[in-house]
C-alpha cells in the first residue's frame, strides 16, 4: 500500500455555494497531496438530483481557482479515471449493488413510505430512542430477507419500487483507524441498514462514494468530521466488496466554529455574523439573495488561504506567515487537531494587512487605481504608488486607501470639531508663518520639510499641538492619516501653499460656534 501514489479527492455535492469549511477541506487535501508528490482530484457528487443547485459546480471550480488550488484531475480538466461527475458514472454502480446482494451483504427492500413511518411510530411507542431499519427491525419489514425468492422475483419483474440496503451485522465491532482521531470503534448495533441504491438506478452517497474512491485509486479520504458517522458503513462496504486491501486511510477534520465557539459555522450564517462564510459572492438562483465572499470583500488569496490553513492546523512553531508553497512544505495531517477551530475575524484582518504591507507600492497602486476611479479620481500609477507608500501602514484592505482622497483633491470640507477645539486667535498667523517658510524651501523631501518645520516651531516658540492639527485640517480636511508633512511632500509645494491659503480664508467664514 505504501508504494501507491498518493491520490486524494475533494468530493463536494453541488447543493449550493462552497462554504469556507469546504474550502479548508479542499486546501488540506491539496496540501497533503502536494506534500506527498501526489494527485489532487475533484469529483462532483451529484447523485441526489433533488438537492442540485444551478451554478453550484461552476462556483466551486471558480472559487478553488481563485484560491490557487489546482486540480490534477476533475470534470473541467479531465484525467484517466473519469468521468468525474457521479451523474455521468450512473451505469457503473448497479453492478456493485448487485454483487453485494448476490453475496448476501445487501438486500432488496420494498417498504412503502407509509410502512416505514408505521415502523418508526411503532418503535417510538415502544420507547426505542432512535428508531432504525436495522438488524433487528429488518425481520419485520417487506424485504428480500422476509419475502420468498419467488415473491421478490415477481416484484422486481413488475417494476415495483425498491431500494437496496446494506445488511449491517447485528453484533460486531466496526473499527476505523483515523489519522487525526486514532482508532474509532463503533458497535454495529448503532448503525442502520443504509440505502445503497434506488430503483431509479441511482446509487446513494455511501455506495457511489466508496465505489468511486476505489475505482479512482484514492489513498486518503480527508473530509469534515460530519462524515465520521458514515465511515463504519464505508468500512463495511470495502470489506463486503473485497477491497479491504485498497481501503483508503481516513482523516476527519475538526469542525469550524463560530467566533464565540457556539456551534458550527454554517452556510446559513451567511453575512449574519459580520463576515462572509463563502470564498466569493454567491447569488442564490432561487431567491436572488446575495451572500458576500472574501474575494469581493477585498481579501487577498494568500491571506485567505493562510488564515484558513491555521483553522485546524499549526506548524508547531510560532511562525504564522505561510505562502501556499510554504504550507505544502510544512503540512502534515498529524498536526491537524481534533478540537473544533474558532473563526477569528481580527486574525483574518491581520493576515490581510500583513500581505498588503508586503506588496510593492507599484503593485498596490495597480490594485488601488480602479477603486479610485470608482470614487471619481484618476491619477497615474507613479503618483498613486507614492500615496500607497504612505497609506499602506493603516490599511487592511486596498479599498481602505481610498480614504486618502486628499492626495488627489483639496478638501471640500474641514473637520469642524477639531477646528472648534484648536482654532485660536493666533492660529492664522502661526500657520501663515509656516506657509511662508514652506514657500522658500528648495528641497521638498519629507525629511527636509520635517527639519524646517521643527526649526520653525523652535524659533517661534510654538508647540506641536498648537499648529499640527490645524495644519492637517487645512491640507487634508480630516484628522486621521499618515504624517501630514509626508502628505505635504507628496502633494508638492504649490498645492500645499494653495490649500493653506484657501483654508485660512475659508475657515474663519464657517459658522462654527
Ligand atoms: N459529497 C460529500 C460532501 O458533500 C463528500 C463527503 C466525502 O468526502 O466523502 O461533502
Amino acid at each position: 500500500m505504501s508504494e501507491r501514489k498518493t491520490r486524494v479527492r475533494f468530493a463536494p455535492s453541488p447543493t449550493g455555494p462552497l462554504h469556507m469549511g469546504g474550502v479548508r477541506t479542499a486546501l488540506y487535501n491539496y496540501l497533503y497531496a502536494k506534500s506527498q508528490g501526489g494527485d489532487f482530484i475533484l469529483r462532483i457528487e451529484d447523485t441526489d438530483k433533488t438537492r442540485y443547485v444551478e451554478g453550484a459546480e461552476e462556483y466551486i471550480v471558480e472559487a478553488l481557482e481563485w484560491c490557487g488550488l489546482k486540480f490534477d484531475e476533475g470534470p473541467h480538466v479531465g484525467g484517466d479515471y473519469g468521468p468525474y461527475r457521479q451523474s455521468e458514472r450512473k451505469s457503473l454502480y448497479r453492478e456493485y449493488a448487485n454483487q453485494l446482494v448476490g453475496d448476501g451483504y445487501a438486500y432488496y427492500a420494498f417498504d412503502t413510505p407509509e410502512e416505514l413511518d408505521e415502523m418508526r411510530e411503532r418503535l417510538k411507542a415502544a420507547k426505542v430512542a432512535v428508531p432504525q431499519y436495522n438488524a433487528v427491525t429488518r425481520s419485520t419489514m417487506t424485504n428480500s430477507l422476509t419475502l420468498s425468492d419467488d415473491e421478490v422475483e415477481k416484484r422486481l419483474e413488475n417494476g415495483d419500487p425498491y431500494v437496496i440496503r446494506i445488511k449491517v451485522p447485528r453484533k460486531e465491532e466496526i473499527r476505523v483507524q483515523d489519522i487525526i482521531r486514532g482508532w474509532v470503534v463503533v458497535h454495529s448495533s448503532k448503525v442502520d441498514d443504509k440505502v445503497l441504491f434506488k430503483s431509479d438506478g441511482m446509487p446513494t452517497y455511501h455506495l457511489a462514494n466508496v465505489v468511486d474512491d476505489y475505482l479512482m485509486k484514492i489513498t486518503h479520504v480527508i473530509r469534515g468530521e460530519e462524515w465520521l458517522p458514515s465511515t463504519p458503513i464505508h468500512v463495511l462496504l470495502y470489506k463486503y466488496l473485497g477491497w479491504e486491501e485498497a481501503m483508503p486511510q481516513f482523516a476527519h477534520l475538526p469542525l469550524l466554529l463560530r467566533p464565540d465557539g457556539n456551534g458550527k459555522l454554517s452556510k446559513r450564517d451567511g453575512d449574519r455574523l459580520g463576515f462572509p462564510v463563502f470564498p466569493m459572492d454567491w447569488i442564490d438562483p432561487g431567491s436572488g439573495e446575495k451572500s458576500s465572499g472574501y474575494k469581493e470583500q477585498g481579501y487577498f488569496t494568500e491571506a485567505f488561504i493562510n488564515m484558513l490553513a491555521f483553522l485546524g492546523w499549526n506548524p508547531g512553531t510560532t511562525e504564522e506567515l505561510f505562502s501556499l508553497d510554504n504550507l505544502v512544505q510544512s503540512f502534515t495531517l498529524e498536526r491537524v487537531g481534533k478540537a473544533g477551530a474558532k473563526f477569528d475575524l481580527e486574525k483574518a484582518h491581520w493576515y490581510n494587512q500583513r500581505y498588503l504591507r508586503d506588496k510593492s507600492d507599484t503593485d498596490l497602486a495597480v490594485l488601488l487605481q480602479p477603486h479610485l476611479a470608482e470614487a471619481g479620481i484618476s491619477s497615474d500609477i507613479d503618483y498613486i504608488a507614492k500615496v500607497c507608500n504612505l497609506m499602506k501602514e493603516r490599511a487592511t484592505f486596498i479599498s481602505d486607501m481610498v480614504e486618502g482622497s486628499y492626495f488627489f483633491n483639496a478638501p471640500k470640507q474641514y473637520d469642524e470639531k477639531m477646528i472648534r477645539k484648536k482654532w485660536k486667535d493666533n492660529t492664522p498667523s502661526m500657520i501663515q508663518g509656516f506657509r511662508d517658510k514652506l514657500s522658500s524651501i528648495g528641497d521638498f523631501s519629507s525629511a527636509n520639510i520635517d527639519i524646517e518645520f521643527k526649526a520653525y516651531l523652535e524659533s517661534n516658540d510654538i508647540s506641536m499641538g498648537e499648529i499640527m492639527p490645524i495644519l492637517r485640517i487645512l491640507i487634508a480636511g480630516v484628522t486621521s492619516g499618515p504624517s501630514i508633512l509626508d502628505v505635504i511632500s507628496v502633494i508638492g509645494k504649490q498645492e500645499s501653499l494653495n490649500r493653506i491659503e484657501v483654508g485660512l480664508e475659508k475657515i474663519p467664514t464657517l459658522s462654527i460656534d
